[in-house]
C-alpha cells in the first residue's frame, strides 16, 4: 500500500479551524493566542535579524538559549541538565516529540499513552512500526487507575508517554501518580516522553511536577516543552528536548538529519527575553483570569465545566444540551452558533464520546465575551 498511515486524516486542529473560517465562528478551537505577544520580546527578534544572525545555528542549538532553558528548569525544579549536551532546540514540541520517538521506538516496541491524547502522539509511534497500549481517562475526572496501567506494561514496553498538564483534559499529575510511575518504570529499561509543554500554565496555586524532580525518572525521561505556549509564539515553531546526555546523543543523531538546527535568530531573542523570569512567571495568573472569565460568563448555561487545572483549555459536557455526537455538535456550534471547538472524541482511538469539546480561552477578552454571548443564546 502507499499509505504509511492509512488511518489517519487531516488533524483536527486544522479541520476545526478551516470550518471556523469558512463559517466566520470565534475560533476557540485550535490551541493559540489571538492576541500580539509582548513587543520586548519582538524587538529582539527583529533586532537580532538585522544584526546579521540569519544563517545556521548549531545543530542542538544557540547556548545562549540552552543556558536559559537549564537556568529555568533547575530554578523551577532543582534539576540540572548540562546545556550543551542535555538539551537540544527544536522546531517546536511537536518535532520534539516526533524526534523522541523516532530516535527510540523500534518495530514492535509497545507504547503506553493516556488517552485523551494529543493527536501526534500515536501515528507516529506507528510510523516506527512501534505498538500503542492505551490506557482511557475517563469524564468528567480524568484520573489514573495505575493498576490498569501496570497491566499495560510488558516486556516488549519501550516508552511511557504522559502529557502534563493534559491536553484536553487540563489535569496535571500529583505526587501520588508519579510515584505509581516510579514504581512501574522501576528495574525496566521503559523511558519516558514527558511533554510538558503547558508546564507554565496551571491555576489556583498549584505547583506544576515536572517529570526532572525525580532522579528515577529523570534519568530515563525526554522532557519536551514549548516556546510557543510559553511566550504566545506558536508560530515561531520553538520548542526544545531536555535529556540525560545518552539520551540526547540518540536524540541528536535523528534531529541533525530532521531539522539539523532551528531559526537562529528567533533562538538569540527568546534567550535575551528570558533572562528576565517575570517573563514567564507570571503566565498562571494571566491565563488565570481568561480562565475564570470564560467559566464566569457560561456559569449560567447548560454547559457542564469540568475541572481546569491547567493548559489553555476548558472542557465543556453538553449532554443536558443535545444528545449529538461531539463531532456533529463541534459542526453545528460552529456553523450555527459561531464557535468552534474540539470535540473530545478525536483524542481517543476509539472516538469514545462523553460529549465533551474543548474550548481554548488564550484569546482576547473581547474574543471570549463575544464567544460567551453566543454560547448563552443556546
Ligand atoms: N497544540 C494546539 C492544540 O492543542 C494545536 C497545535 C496544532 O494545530 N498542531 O490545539
Amino acid at each position: 500500500p502507499l499509505s504509511k498511515l492509512s488511518n489517519v486524516g487531516t488533524s483536527i486542529f486544522s479541520q476545526m479551524t478551516q470550518l471556523a473560517n469558512e463559517n466566520e465562528a470565534i475560533n476557540l478551537s485550535q490551541g493559540f493566542p489571538d492576541f500580539m505577544p509582548d513587543p520586548e520580546l519582538l524587538n529582539y527578534s527583529d533586532h537580532f535579524i538585522k544584526k546579521g544572525f540569519n544563517q545556521y545555528a548549531p545543530m542542538g542549538g544557540m547556548i545562549s538559549l540552552k543556558e536559559e532553558i537549564a537556568k529555568k528548569i533547575e530554578c523551577a525544579h532543582q534539576a540540572v541538565y548540562h546545556p550543551d549536551t542535555e538539551i537540544t532546540v527544536t522546531a517546536g514540541g511537536t518535532q520534539a516529540i516526533f524526534t523522541a520517538i523516532a530516535s527510540f521506538v523500534k518495530r514492535d516496541d509497545e507504547v503506553i499513552i493516556f488517552e485523551p491524547a494529543y493527536d501526534c502522539y500515536e501515528p507516529t509511534v506507528e510510523l516506527f512500526g512501534g505498538i500503542v497500549k492505551r490506557f482511557e481517562m475517563k469524564a468528567p475526572d480524568y484520573e489514573i487507575d495505575w493498576n490498569s496501567v501496570r497491566n499495560l506494561v510488558t516486556d516488549k514496553t519501550r516508552m511511557i508517554i504522559i502529557n502534563n498538564p493534559n491536553n484536553p483534559a487540563g489535569k496535571i499529575l500529583k505526587e501520588n501518580d508519579f510515584r505509581e510511575l516510579v514504581s512501574i518504570v522501576k528495574d525496566t529499561s521503559i523511558l519516558i516522553l514527558s511533554d510538558e509543554v503547558y508546564e507554565n500554565i496551571v491555576f489556583d496555586g498549584r505547583q506544576h511536577i515536572s517529570i526532572c524532580k525525580y532522579p528515577e525518572l529523570k534519568e530515563r525521561s525526554l522532557l519536551v516543552a514549548s516556546f510557543g505556549k510559553l511566550f504566545q509564539v506558536t508560530g515561531w515553531k520553538t520548542g526544545y528536548c531536555a535529556a540525560p546526555e545518552n539520551l540526547t546523543a540518540e536524540f541528536r543523531k535523528v534531529h541533525q538529519f530532521n531539522v539539523f538546527s532551528v531559526n537562529t535568530p528567533i533562538q538569540l531573542a527568546l534567550a535575551e527575553y528570558m533572562k528576565n523570569p517575570d517573563h514567564y512567571n507570571n503566565l498562571n495568573a494571566f491565563f488565570q483570569e481568561k480562565r475564570d472569565f470564560l467559566r464566569q460568563g457560561l456559569s449560567s448555561t447548560s454547559f457542564e465545566m469540568l475541572d481546569c487545572e491547567g493548559t489553555y483549555f476548558q472542557a465543556l459536557k453538553y449532554d443536558k444540551i443535545s444528545d449529538q455526537s461531539d463531532i456533529d455538535f463541534a459542526r453545528e456550534l460552529t456553523i450555527t452558533h459561531k464557535v468552534a471547538s474540539v470535540p473530545f472524541s478525536s483524542f481517543y482511538k476509539n472516538k469514545r464520546n462523553e460529549h465533551v469539546i474543548r474550548l481554548c480561552f488564550a484569546k482576547k477578552q473581547e474574543t471570549l465575551e463575544k464567544a460567551i454571548d453566543n454560547l448563552c443564546k443556546i
